[in-house]
């Protein structure tokens, strides 16, 4: 349990959160300081231009929003906040104006299904982006008194003197914290996480945004979504869609480095192709999904792969045949005793047809059907063979199991 938090932990904050911590110790050691300048000049030409391409190429849109809308920030602040001879009545109603709309616009960003860019949503989005410090001059310019609620407390109660923020930025900056995290639980993704560390370096970038260390932190923002694009191209590589498992192109990685002893076991599960015959191919992938779940629970230090079709296969890197027998059988019971409650994968759309798919679905929800699986399994020994050779043998090991009558592990 500790290790599967220390695991998820570990997830989240790699390498948004170190990026970020990154940033904070560049902006406060003194050594850096010579280093500001070149460090914000060259974010600010990489991160806009690696934001655009890699978004691009990997055809997320969402992240490459969100580095817009950190430029507009920094380009809002470069005019009118920095440098001598700024009007500071206006230099402090573009920040806090920029405090309470750049968070906003992130988490309401970071919302919804990727699309492509040619659709209205997205260009209605991208307008409206624009629209923002066009209306915010409009009022400046006929209204100003409104632009003072931007910085303005309302709150009964004050916040730590080190936010530097007014309270209408520190608002919109915790309930977009809050959207992202919420949306980060139901999605999980890694962009997901990114969203939410962006956030936060463009908080940094916000609260210091009279210097260059503004313009590192908002690029870096964009920083993080670019890494975080890149790993989920990575992920999406190298883990299994259906099942969450790593796939094919992980085991030939690990099967690479895999030095001394180690057993390797195939999982196939028994009649599937009969499952996916009578009840749909819909429900067989939920059974697949099932089963996944189990073998992922395999224990013994094995590593689980989803192999392709309806095969899977565990690694145990430095096990001899005798060390995996109980996990694997484990594993197999685990599968056994799951069993397979069958449901309905889609709620029927009418309501007449409805109410009387709900009784059946009822009915069909307490039928439980049995799922097993084979397993064959094949070590190294202390033979010089190859990772393919062992593969071959506990597929042989595998066809045996099935032959002499399945739901069995044969070495
Ligand atoms: P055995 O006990 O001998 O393994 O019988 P089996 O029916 O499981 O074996 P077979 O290899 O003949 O059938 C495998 C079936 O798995 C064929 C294919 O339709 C199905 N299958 C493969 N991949 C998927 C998938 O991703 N989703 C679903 N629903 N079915 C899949
Ligand atoms: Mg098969
Ligand atoms: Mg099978």
């Amino acid at each position: 349990m500790i290790f599967v938090l220390a695991g998820r932990l570990f997830h989240f904050f790699l390498p948004g959160g170190i990026l970020l911590l990154a940033g904070i110790l560049f902006g406060h050691s003194p050594e850096f300081i010579h280093w500001r300048p070149v460090v914000a000049k060259v974010l600010l030409l990489v991160v806009p231009v690696a934001g655009f391409v890699v978004c691009w190429r990997f055809n997320k849109f969402k992240p490459v929003f969100i580095v817009l809308v950190l430029f507009l920030a920094e380009w809002l602040f470069g005019n009118f906040c920095r440098g001598v001879g700024i009007d500071l009545a206006l230099a402090a109603i573009v920040r806090d104006t920029v405090a309470f709309l750049l968070p906003l616009n992130i988490a309401w960003l970071a919302l919804g299904h990727e699309k492509g860019l040619v659709n209205i949503p997205v260009v209605a989005k991208l307008m409206l982006v624009a629209a923002q410090p066009l209306l915010v001059f409009s009022i400046y310019f006929y209204r100003p008194e409104i632009l003072a609620y931007a910085g303005k407390n309302f709150l009964p109660w004050d916040f730590p003197v080190w936010i530097t923020l007014g309270q209408p930025g520190i608002v919109a900056y915790l309930l977009a914290f809050a959207v992202l995290f919420g949306n980060f639980l139901r999605q999980r993704g890694v962009i997901d996480i990114g969203f939410i560390w962006a956030l936060l370096a463009s908080y940094f970038g916000v609260a210091v945004f009279t210097g260059l260390l503004s313009t590192s932190f908002l690029m870096l923002g964009g920083l993080i979504l670019i890494v975080a694009v890149v790993e989920a191209a990575y992920v999406m590589a190298f883990r299994d869609d259906l099942t969450g498992l790593p796939a094919r192109r992980a085991l030939n990685e690990l099967l690479l480095k895999l030095r001394g002893e180690y057993t390797i076991a195939m999982l196939d599960i028994d009649f599937f192709k009969k499952f996916n015959d009578s009840y749909g191919h819909d429900v067989g992938d939920q059974v697949l999904k099932m089963v996944a779940s189990q073998i992922g629970r395999v224990s013994g230090g094995g590593c689980p792969f989803r192999y392709g079709g309806e095969e899977f296969t565990v690694v145990f890197p430095g096990k001899a045949v005798a060390d995996v027998t109980e996990h694997l059988e484990r594993v197999r019971r685990l599968v056994e005793e799951d069993g397979f409650a069958l449901r309905k994968p889609d709620r029927p759309k009418s309501r007449s047809r409805g109410r009387k798919g709900r009784g059946a679905n009822k009915q069909i929800g307490k039928k439980k059907v049995g799922v097993t699986i084979s397993i064959g399994a094949a070590s190294n020994g202390k033979r010089a063979l190859r990772p393919e050779q062992v593969v071959k043998m506990a597929d042989q090991a595998l066809y045996k199991a099935k032959e002499s009558g399945r739901n069995r592990v044969v070495f």
